[in-house]
């Protein structure tokens, strides 16, 4: 069963309207970087609690998570209000298969975000593993206006760490920006734009995929990379397309 532990505030970074970072001291808990665990608040004698990835490595011993608020949500109003000291609950236990150890051997990963979706992708990369595994790594991070582009000294270390391998494209949806993309993820594969950036082809033989963040495009990227014959991934049937959806 799966047990609460009482963790304090050391950090609540805000980035710019509705997005923020929390950072957790806790009892340390067991997960593999791309996991999520469950982050919650007392609410009438109740643990109110929703699930949130973790950004931090597994060896990190302060826990670290990237959200959004939500017009009239329960939890991530609250969240955003909490300050250094605040007390806040985190299950110990840990879940999801957005994790490097489930992918298949092919040269190239890429990583696919829209918002708050680059939490477990960052976690990931800052692993010693998928630099050993991987050729090439593509992040594409999606979001609407450039001041929502988080984690901007993280993924400028990956280029100058890792210039062969790293590929990073930005997409800034709502904004016209110099050096980003200013259609969706979607469109950049209709269109061949992503291969161009990336300098790859998707093929099913070289490629997987990992998707994060809002529904609609994980959907459609999804339906897309169907179409060009990459299927999802199972364990028990190797694909090349994992996904994980906020909402
Ligand atoms: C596996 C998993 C991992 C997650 N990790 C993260 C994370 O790292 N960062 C993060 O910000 N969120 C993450 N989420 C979403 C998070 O768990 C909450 O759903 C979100 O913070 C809203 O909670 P709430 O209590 O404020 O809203 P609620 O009261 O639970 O929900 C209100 C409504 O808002 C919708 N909603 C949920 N999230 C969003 C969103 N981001 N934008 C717009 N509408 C939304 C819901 O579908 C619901 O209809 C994750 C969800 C899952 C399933």
């Amino acid at each position: 069963m799966a047990t609460w532990l009482q963790g304090s505030v050391v950090e609540n970074n805000q980035w710019c309207t509705d997005l923020y970072s929390l950072k957790i001291s806790v009892d340390p808990i067991k997960f593999k970087a791309g996991q999520f665990a469950s982050i919650g608040m007392e609410e009438n004698n109740e643990i109110l609690a929703r699930p949130y990835s973790l950004v931090n490595t597994p060896h990190d011993p302060i826990l670290e998570i990237h959200f959004n608020t939500v017009i009239e949500g329960h939890l991530s109003p609250r969240l955003a209000r909490l300050g250094k000291g605040d007390v806040v609950h985190v299950s110990d236990r840990t879940g999801g298969l957005l994790t490097i150890d489930e992918v298949p051997d092919v040269p190239n990963l890429w990583l696919l975000a829209t918002g708050t979706g680059i939490g477990p992708f960052l976690s990931i990369l800052k692993t010693d593993e998928p630099w050993k595994r991987f050729k090439n790594i593509v992040l594409c991070y999606s979001v609407m206006t450039h001041e929502k582009l988080a984690y901007q000294t993280d993924i400028e270390k990956f280029q100058s760490d890792y210039p062969e391998q790293f590929r990073f494209i930005p997409f800034i949806t709502r904004e016209k920006v110099a050096g980003t993309i200013s259609s969706r993820i979607t469109t950049s594969i209709e269109n061949g734009e992503l291969e161009k950036q990336a300098a790859l082809q998707l093929s099913s033989d070289s490629n997987h995929f990992m998707l994060c963040g809002n529904s609609t495009m994980i959907s459609e990227v999804t339906t897309l990379l169907e179409s060009r014959g990459l299927r999802r991934h199972k364990r028990r049937e190797p694909g090349h397309i994992a996904i994980e959806k906020y909402y």
